[in-house]
């Protein structure tokens, strides 16, 4: 479809305007004519037609494409926050155990606290009935050493403390994010459903006036058509000539070939990217 073979056989036009030239009111003709095509023969007009039927086909797949485009976005949305809500989960759970080990630590200190206490009330008994020195002397060494246990068993509780105390507002703040994250699932989730149901009925719709359209325009220009929507991003194969240049690929377009667009005798296409290029009389044109 690079280049538009004018001598295509009469069949082809035919073909189309027998379909929908039929249905050609004398205003839309009277309304072109006025403009850049003067002498409108029945071909011209067929041309025309093609073109405008081209163009209405883009309007009408670039409707569900972006309905698909907007369906298709959201399900991600729901997906990454449903990722995100398990890390957040995780990340409660873990900080949960870390300050559950904590608790263990402290209570196993306290123990030992109450272990070093005890045997310091029985050195301190056993001091009152040692028989010399020496074994006073061994009884208060442990006596001290028991309260040197005592110590650093008491900072290390504080120490675990502070831990806890710190990992309780991470997980507070965490909570708070879960939650949050959790009311916009819901919301989302809720969006979907809605967006979904609409968009199918509005796409079904669409997708029937995209097939009607079809059936207007000859095989050539529908293969051609859908091959380049198919290799173009934007899902465009039919733009029109914007700031003269391509509505497509942005590239300028020769004066001369901005001129032919205009007159609508034939279906030009983009040197550069081999869209099918309309000027904007071809979107007011009502058939
Ligand atoms: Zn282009």
């Amino acid at each position: 479809m690079v280049k538009d073979k004018e001598k295509k056989p009469a069949s082809a036009a035919k073909k189309t305007s027998s379909k929908a030239v039929k249905k050609t009111s004398s205003k839309a003709v009277m309304k072109t004519s006025s403009k850049a095509v003067k002498k409108t023969s029945s071909r011209d007009l067929a041309i025309e037609q093609k073109l405008k039927a081209l163009y209405d086909l883009q309007s009408v797949d670039s409707q569900i494409d972006e309905i698909r485009t907007v369906r298709g976005e959201l399900p991600l949305e729901v997906q990454d926050l449903e990722d995100e809500i398990e890390g957040l989960d995780t990340r409660v759970k873990n900080i949960d155990a870390e300050i559950n080990g904590l608790e263990e630590f402290i209570k196993t200190k306290k123990n030992e606290i109450k272990d070093s206490q005890a045997l310091t009330k029985k050195y301190k008994k056993q001091q009152d009935n040692v028989k010399n020195n020496r074994e006073f002397s061994s009884l208060a060494k442990e006596i001290e050493f028991q309260g040197l246990e005592i110590q650093l068993a008491e900072k290390k509780i504080n120490e675990y403390q502070v831990t806890i105390e710190s990992k309780a507002e991470t997980i507070e703040s965490a909570k708070g994010d879960l939650k949050e994250r959790q009311t916009d699932l819901k919301f989302k989730k809720k969006e979907l459903n809605e967006i979904i149901t609409e968009t199918e009925k509005e796409e079904k719709k669409l997708i029937k006036k995209s097939q009607k359209a079809e059936k207007i325009i000859e095989e050539r220009f529908l293969t051609g058509y859908k091959r380049i929507r198919k290799n173009a991003r934007n899902g465009l194969a039919v733009v029109s000539v914007e700031r003269s240049s391509c509505g497509g690929c942005f590239n300028k377009i020769p004066p001369q070939r901005q001129l032919d667009i205009k007159l609508h005798k034939k279906v030009i296409v983009c040197e550069h990217c081999g869209r099918i290029l309309v000027d904007s009389d071809i979107a007011e044109i009502k058939f």
